[in-house]
């Protein structure tokens, strides 16, 4: 039962009021053993059924029958988000209902294990302050610009802050305060499964995610699996040819994408910058001068010419992936007047035609949320759902409902 419940608790979730019948059709097994398996969930209370009232409410009008649903009290997930924009540590419900979140203030990034720490203990108040079960809790998702090692748990390098390969440093100390699996991944594809399973590309295969902030990354789904590539596919986007400019990127080059299509190319622009290389010591400084910037209609004309300048690298990207959907992501790429700038030179310069080719879209998803989104995705619609954990947690339980 474990290695398969997560994606019948996945058919579920994607199907509320979603019959034995169906459930059995939909995972190919039959109507007896989803009974069984839809007897363990119920009594590990992870799922419910839906009365009869909501389901003439909803498409199987006059035609009265039992449902399957997620409880909103079964499952959580709880997630954090590395951020020089907004630090956050934060709750969702298995739905991706985001139960509860706080915003952390004056983070230190400078040293990972002490980072982690200060994340893993404010996450633990944010837990207790909720009244949230722990034993109900899938796990924590961890969101950073970084590139990681999801599958070990690792981060293997951050040049936006300055990290070294970690060995699993950041995942263990969250672990010693919270002993809870861990999921971390890079920002950009935490935000493309976040995105593809409760956000824009639901039932969407294939597409890209670009998620532009101070710098630029992107997210590739194909066939509904990320792509990692060898190396980094998410930073990769970031160091693609583009103008050259009279700064310098993290990777020693001065015609970055990072460079001109980003939060740090439009301060440049400004005048805001007194140094031409990337300093992983002024993050702060680049996020609230940046959200600063977006507020500022004066400034709107630098920001539609960084939003120009990302067109060629999605036109690129469209050509050689074909994919259905791109999402603008991240507080510069959803910001509207780059977003809509995007449009217009797609539209313009590369005769972009959303009825022969992609779509493009804002995000729909916030980093904060991502954070609880991955570890849902991860940890609970997936065959690594501990479902003999929560049936024990429901045994365990000296109440028969929960919440
Ligand atoms: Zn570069």
């Amino acid at each position: 039962m474990t290695n398969t419940a997560g994606f019948r608790l996945s058919c579920i979730q994607a199907e509320p009021g979603i019959s034995r019948a169906e459930l059995a059709r939909i995972c190919g097994f039959s109507e007896m053993a989803a009974t069984r398996i839809v007897r363990e969930l119920l009594s590990a209370e992870i799922i419910e059924e839906s009365n009869a009232d909501d389901q003439a409410r909803k498409k199987h009008v006059g035609r009265p029958k039992t449902g399957l649903r997620i409880r909103k009290d079964g499952l959580f997930a709880v997630g954090i988000t590395v951020s020089a924009y907004h630090s956050e540590v934060s709750i969702c419900d298995a739905d991706g209902q985001l139960c509860a979140s706080f915003r952390l203030e004056n983070v230190s990034l400078d040293s990972v294990s002490q980072a982690a720490r200060f994340y893993a203990n404010a996450l633990r108040e944010l837990i207790e302050s909720s009244g949230v079960n722990i034993d109900r809790i899938v796990g924590v998702g961890v969101a950073l610009s970084a590139l990681t090692s999801p599958e070990r748990g690792e981060i293997v390098a951050s040049e936006y802050f300055g990290w070294a390969h970690d060995d699993g440093q950041f995942c263990r100390e969250i672990q010693q305060i919270i002993d809870l699996p861990v999921e971390i991944e890079n920002i950009s594809n935490a935000l493309a499964i976040a995105e593809m399973r409760f956000g824009a590309a639901r039932d969407v295969a294939d597409f890209t995610l670009v998620h532009v902030a101070t710098f630029v990354g992107a997210g590739i789904v194909s066939d509904s699996k990320l792509v990692r590539g060898d190396a980094s596919v998410s930073r990769g986007l970031g160091h693609v040819r583009s103008a050259e400019r009279p700064l310098i990127c993290t990777c020693g080059r001065r015609d970055c994408l990072n460079l001109s299509a980003t939060g740090f190319g439009i301060l440049s622009r400004m005048g805001k910058l007194d140094h031409l290389t990337f300093d992983t010591s002024k993050l702060s400084y680049y996020a609230a001068s940046l959200l600063a910037v977006l507020k500022d209609e004066n400034a709107a004309y630098l920001v539609a010419e960084a939003g120009a300048q990302i067109a060629p690298a999605l036109d690129f990207i469209g050509n050689l992936l074909r994919p259905k959907m791109i999402i603008l992501s991240g507080y510069l790429g959803s910001n509207d007047v780059y977003f809509g700038s995007v449009k217009n030179a797609l539209v313009a310069q590369f005769d972009h035609d959303k009825a022969n080719t992609y779509t493009l879209v804002p995000g729909t998803i916030s980093s904060v949320e991502a954070a609880a989104l991955l570890a849902l995705h991860a940890l609970c619609y997936s065959e690594r759902l501990d479902y003999d954990r929560f049936a024990r947690a429901a045994e365990q339980s000296p109440d028969a409902t929960y919440g």
